[in-house]
């Protein structure tokens, strides 16, 4: 059926459909995205906003499948039932430790749940499905990574995520990344009377930090090493026995991150072998986010549907980039995350700042916006014939060059 034209008439009919949707939702969007903002939950601990989403979307006649994947907090929703593709938009809902809705996932969530809510109401008319996936914990704990591994995105065609920033972008991208734990085990001892006869475990990581500081200037510009000292012992006359920090290595690319990963290994075995502490090297699995690759084809249409709703769409690279577990996606299927602006230039999420404007009139006004125009293409990919295939082609040769890893 996606391969039958469409009448004019019929899709501009459909278009305004999805468009006076959500503006006669508006305020029960902006409700749910201020209230998700006003309480904040942390990485699999999402409860009440994932809850909030799929009650909304099963009261609009979504079949909604809780706790999707075996994680608690995550949900997939699907409507329509005509043979066809499955496109599916995706929410956050995650906050930060101690700061809150200061990378704006409040927004992602209600945005995904207001396009969802308007194509409900015009599935019947299409072939093929509408998903809205809760995706829960993109703050470190990796939900969607998670999710492709299990699969829950077996039998989607095309995924899409919008993320609030500075400026409004299709193409960001993002970079590969991984956290480690390093652990270092040592031997107490009275830091006076007796430091002969300790073993001193906040010295690994001390040697570790700075081998790291070393190695970084031997890095491609695109790579990050960073950490903190999450336990440096336990008083000054002790000679600590365990010291732990955590790492985020990060590159452009998941085959230079994994390199960079296993040169910071080798800046703690040599810390160890200096102090004598044993060292315990722990990658945390679901931490390891890909590389987002954005779908040139999708990315096209929805920059088309920014213009359309009267937003200017920055072309060229962002100011530097962090990372998301919409990559695992990006690799799996074809996909786009891109970014719409909700404060001025020069605020950086993870910040107060961010999150003000996360609760506020600008910000709502692009998740409005959001919703529109990941609606829009959504419906442009099950009704316009060929697009869908387009995109599934590029990302076919992609992953036959080895840029995608492929489902
Ligand atoms: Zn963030
Ligand atoms: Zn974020």
């Amino acid at each position: 059926m996606s391969n039958e034209t469409i009448n004019p008439e019929d899709y501009s009919q459909l278009e305004s459909q999805v468009l006076e949707t959500i503006d006669r939702l508006r305020p029960e969007l902006i409700e749910v995205s201020r209230t998700i903002h006003a309480n904040p939950e942390t990485a699999y601990k999402e409860y009440q906003a994932s809850a909030l989403l799929a009650s909304k979307l099963e009261e609009n006649g979504y079949q909604v499948q809780r706790k999707a994947a075996d994680i608690d907090t995550a949900f997939v929703a699907y409507a329509g039932d005509k043979p066809g593709p499955t496109i599916a938009i995706l929410a956050e809902y995650d906050a930060l430790p101690v700061i809150g809705h200061a990378c704006g996932h409040n927004l992602m969530a209600t945005a995904a749940l207001g396009a969802g809510l308007a194509l409900g109401g015009i599935v019947g008319k299409l072939p093929g499905r509408v998903a809205v996936f809760g995706t829960p914990a993109e703050e470190g704990g990796g939900g969607k990574v998670v999710m492709v591994q299990r699969g829950a995105f077996k039998g989607v065609d095309a995924a899409m995520i919008f993320h609030p920033s500075t400026t409004n972008m299709v193409h960001g991208g993002s970079l590969a990344s991984t956290r480690v734990n390093i652990i270092f085990h040592g031997r107490a001892s009275h830091g006076a009377a007796a430091p002969h006869k300790g073993i001193n475990a906040l010295d690994g990581i001390i040697q570790t930090y700075n081998a790291a500081n070393a190695m970084r200037q031997q890095l491609r510009d695109d790579a990050r090493v960073m950490g903190v000292i999450t336990n440096g012992g336990q008083a000054a006359n002790i000679i600590p026995d365990y010291a732990s920090a955590q790492f985020s290595i990060r590159a452009a690319d998941r085959q230079y991150a994994d390199e960079v990963l296993e040169r910071f290994r080798k800046c703690a075995e040599g810390a160890a072998l200096a102090t004598g502490a044993t060292l315990e090297f722990n990658v945390i699995e679901p931490s390891r986010y890909d590389n987002v690759v954005t779908n040139s084809v999708m990315g096209k249409v929805f920059t088309e549907k920014l213009a359309q709703l009267g937003l200017e769409v920055a072309t060229g690279d962002r100011e530097g980039t962090g990372s998301t577990d919409m990559g695992n996606v990006s690799q799996a299927l074809p996909s786009i995350h891109p970014y719409l602006a909700i404060a001025p230039v020069g605020v950086s999420a993870h910040t107060i700042e961010f999150r003000e404007a996360a609760g506020s009139d600008v910000g709502q006004e692009a998740m409005l916006n959001a919703a529109k125009a990941m609606a829009l293409t959504t419906l442009d990919l099950l009704v316009k014939p060929g697009l869908l295939d387009q995109a599934k082609q590029e990302f076919a040769d992609l992953t036959a060059k080895g840029v995608v890893k492929g489902m």
